[in-house]
């Protein structure tokens, strides 16, 4: 049975529910997302239901994470259709500030996270660790969530947030979410509706790339060079040449592993077509 959703754009009137909810002695479970949103995000918004009393949701496309060439104009929005999925998931409030209330003029804070924010997705994107750190730390200081909600297919992103609220001390739980996949292994993504036809079939190599990673491993394979290289060889072989990055690391530390033992997890983002696609498996 769909609920009610309450729509909130105010940032005061959003911490004003928030007070009140606490002084009701509501949990309060937090899911971020920019909207477009599909069964990945719902299944966030499924385990935050289950888990608190009141479950916020954000729709904020956040400007400080897209570098100036970047595809924040034609980033996919659309509200109402939001609304209606949120409305089914029995979420309570979506809170979808402006970006003029999140960055009011003369704002000059950011949260740094050092070089964790520099390597993998940081290398190729250098501001966008730091824009996405700076406003879930903004978003969590509005909402003051109990509990927040993440999902393992943005890895890099996650692993930086739990060392975040760690290292300044947050009282809010963080939840990490598995990556749910179309039937083809798929990671779903809101950029996935830039693929044509044709991309979307060679989109799914990215998935294979990453199981045969996972059955080298198995068969014993040891070597990361190896693996890295074969993961390459199938990706070319189905059509993707440009390819950002493909690194096995250690699942604690993100450092690349010189050799597989122990836990490793296979990370990679590859361009198909215009569209800069992630994903990450463990090995
Ligand atoms: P986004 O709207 O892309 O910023 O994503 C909002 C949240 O949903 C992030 O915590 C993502 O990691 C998570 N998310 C995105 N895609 C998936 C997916 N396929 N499965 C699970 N969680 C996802």
């Amino acid at each position: 049975m769909a609920g009610t959703v309450k729509l909130v754009r105010s940032l005061t009137k959003m911490q004003a529910l928030v007070k009140r909810a606490k002084r009701r002695g509501q949990s309060i479970a937090f899911v971020p997302t920019m909207g477009a949103l599909h069964a990945g995000h719902l299944k966030l918004v499924e385990q935050a239901r289950r888990a608190a009393d009141l479950v916020v949701v954000s729709i904020f496309i956040n400007p400080t994470q897209f570098e100036p060439q970047e595809d924040l104009k034609k980033y996919p929005r659309n509200l109402v259709r939001d609304l209606a999925r949120l409305r089914k998931a029995r979420a309570d409030i979506v809170f979808c500030p402006t970006a003029k209330a999140m960055y009011p003029a003369g704002a000059k804070t950011w949260v740094e996270v050092g070089q964790l924010s520099e390597i993998l997705c940081g290398r190729v994107r250098p501001g966008h660790f730091r824009g996405v750190i700076t406003v879930v730390v903004k978003l969590f200081n509005i909402v003051r969530p109990d509990m927040a909600f993440f999902g393992e297919k943005d890895f890099q992103q996650q692993f930086i947030i739990c060392q975040m609220v760690s290292d300044l001390n947050f009282p809010v739980k963080i939840v990490i979410v598995p990556t749910v996949r179309e039937a083809d292994g798929l990671a779903l993504s809101s950029r996935n509706a830039y693929l044509s036809k044709q991309e979307r079939r060679t989109a799914s190599s990215l998935y294979r790339a990453l199981r045969l990673a996972r059955q080298l491993v198995k068969s014993g394979e040891r070597s990361p060079s190896v693996i890295t290289s074969r993961m390459r060889q199938l990706l070319r072989r189905y059509g993707i040449t440009r390819i950002d990055y493909i690194a096995l690391v250690d699942p604690l530390t993100l450092a690349e592993v010189k050799q597989i033992r122990g836990r490793v997890r296979a990370l990679a983002a590859v361009w198909v077509g215009r569209t800069r696609l992630t994903d990450n498996l463990a090995l």
